[in-house]
């Protein structure tokens, strides 16, 4: 890129951070926290700071929780059509303004803009997804076994929900539960992670743009979430909980959820499996290996964790996936070169370095290293690394970086009792051109996702979620919408 184009680039981000609201939003209305706290945003590429933004503390996080309750009732009463135009007008907006949305995403998170731009046109689609969805809301109309009582059962919006959402996927994580929450008539208190608050802070302005009322969504940006959020939970005003992060977190906050007996959905960690087998085509193998590792710089719960490959096309796998990997460039994803950002902070880095030199302890070996730009910003080398023990951290826990952890493996049950040695359950991948297998390996899964023959699974018509300790419940699809719809059942005895 010229410098001109570079210089325009920047200009352009000036210009997004310049229109982002940085007040919390309660009530359609923007205000300082009560306590005057402020937190600034950081560029995780150089550490430098893009924004100071309002803090919420408890008082703001009531008050937003009271928002939420008092627009409930006539929130939920809109005509279904109503929604489902709000939410076709937002992912208008969005595709629109995906430029827009790429650069602040790729500013407060680092992602490379490529992979910003695509994920703006996967939020625009939830919002199409459940704007389709809203109008088709049913009911059923029956008769008892012993036909004596009409059954009449009907959706309504479960109530006033709680969204809290992780720093990786800034704009799509808040899309995938704003959106069904929309569809179904609830409102909504958001709290999106301390890193990534800005996306979430322009995407409240778009949707009030697509004729979203004042008061259905409220964020409150915070980095005090462990402060916050007990209080509004045990309010009893809220009656949903969606969240997205980490297992630890998830657990506490089912602790908490279980005091008011609030409905939840969780989408936590994941460990995901990508198994190889001696009938893989390996060009298939390879690129999906390089999208399940490398999208998000590997910071994703469905990432490659554990890499399986058949002892017989080993050699040849890890020869070209590690040619790939460690020729990607690594950067500031604001460089149109860059195909790797950096990773989200500090605290992040030391923990992906300390897991390699933990496998390396114990006896893996370097396929190879990519190389990193000099400088601030928290960047991490593609790795690949061989011969991954079961007992090395990498193998027991989520990487959230560049790094393949490959072992090889010979017998196809015993890779299956491998993959399912975890306690986590949310995706799996398989690479076989036998069918047979596919299928038999895909049914032996203990997860709530495989992807056979592809590195990607998510995508806004199907249920995405996982089983054991990855989490509870789905998003997208159909079902989930059915997470933000409560189920009521009148009976009319027949006379
Ligand atoms: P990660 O490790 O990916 O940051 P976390 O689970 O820590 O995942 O964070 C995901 C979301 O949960 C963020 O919005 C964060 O602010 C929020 N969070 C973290 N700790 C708590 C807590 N104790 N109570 C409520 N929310 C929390």
């Amino acid at each position: 890129m010229t410098a001109t184009l570079e210089s325009d680039r920047r200009a352009d981000l000036a210009r997004v951070l310049a229109a982002v609201p940085t007040g919390l939003l309660i009530d359609g209305q923007q205000r300082g926290a009560a306590d005057d706290a402020v937190v600034t945003v950081e560029n995780p590429a150089d550490g430098q700071p893009l924004l100071e933004i309002a803090d919420a503390g408890e008082a703001d996080a009531l008050a937003a929780v009271r928002s939420a309750a008092a627009h409930q009732g006539s929130w939920a009463t809109t005509a279904p059509r109503n929604r489902s135009g709000i939410l076709a007008r937002a992912a208008e907006l969005l595709d629109r303004q995906q430029e827009d949305f790429a650069l602040l995403i790729t500013a407060e998170m680092g992602k490379p803009l490529a992979e910003a731009r695509g994920e703006v046109a996967y939020a625009a689609e939830f919002f199409r997804w459940f704007s389709e969805q809203a109008g088709h809301i049913s009911g059923s109309y029956g008769l008892s076994a012993d036909g004596g009582t009409r059954i009449l059962v009907s959706r309504r919006p479960v109530g006033p929900c709680l969204l809290i959402t992780p720093w990786n996927f800034p704009l799509a994580m808040g899309a995938r539960k704003i959106g069904p929450a929309i569809a179904a008539g609830c409102t909504m208190v958001f709290k999106p992670a301390p890193q990534t608050p800005l996306t979430s802070l322009a995407l409240a302005q778009l949707l009030a743009e697509a004729g979203l009322p004042n008061g259905v969504l409220n964020v409150i940006a915070s980095s005090r979430a462990e402060l916050i959020t007990g209080p509004m939970m045990r309010t009893g005003a809220l009656r949903k909980l969606s969240f997205t992060g980490s297992t630890e977190v998830g657990r506490i906050l089912l602790r908490v959820a279980a005091d008011t007996v609030m409905r939840t959905s969780m989408e936590l960690g994941g460990n995901a499996p990508f198994i190889v087998f001696e009938d893989a085509d390996l060009d298939v193998a390879v690129e999906a290996a390089m999208v399940a590792k490398m999208r998000n710089m590997g910071q994703a719960c469905t990432a490659a964790n554990r890499m399986y490959v058949h002892a017989a096309v080993a050699t040849e796998f890890t020869a070209e996936l590690t040619r790939r990997m460690t020729g990607l460039v690594v950067g500031d994803g604001l460089q149109p070169e860059t195909q790797v950002g950096p990773l989200i902070d500090a605290a992040s880095q030391l923990k992906v370095r300390q897991f390699i030199d933990d496998a390396l302890d114990r006896g893996a070996s370097v396929a190879g290293i990519g190389s990193v730009p000099d400088g601030a910003g928290y960047f991490c080398a593609p790795t690949v690394l061989t011969d991954v023990q079961p007992g090395s951290v990498l193998s027991q826990a989520e990487i959230f970086g560049p790094v393949a952890a490959i072992s090889t493996f010979t017998d196809e049950s015993a890779v299956v009792a491998a993959a399912n040695d975890t306690e986590w359950g949310l995706v799996g991948y398989l690479i076989t051109e036998n069918l047979d297998r596919a299928l038999r390996v895909s049914e032996a899964m203990e997860t709530g996702m495989v992807g056979i023959n592809t590195g990607v699974v998510s995508n806004p018509s199907a249920p995405f979620g996982g089983v054991k300790q990855s989490g509870l419940g789905r998003e997208g699809g159909a079902v989930g919408l059915e997470e933000y719809l409560e189920l009521h059942y009148a009976a009319i005895p027949v006379r």
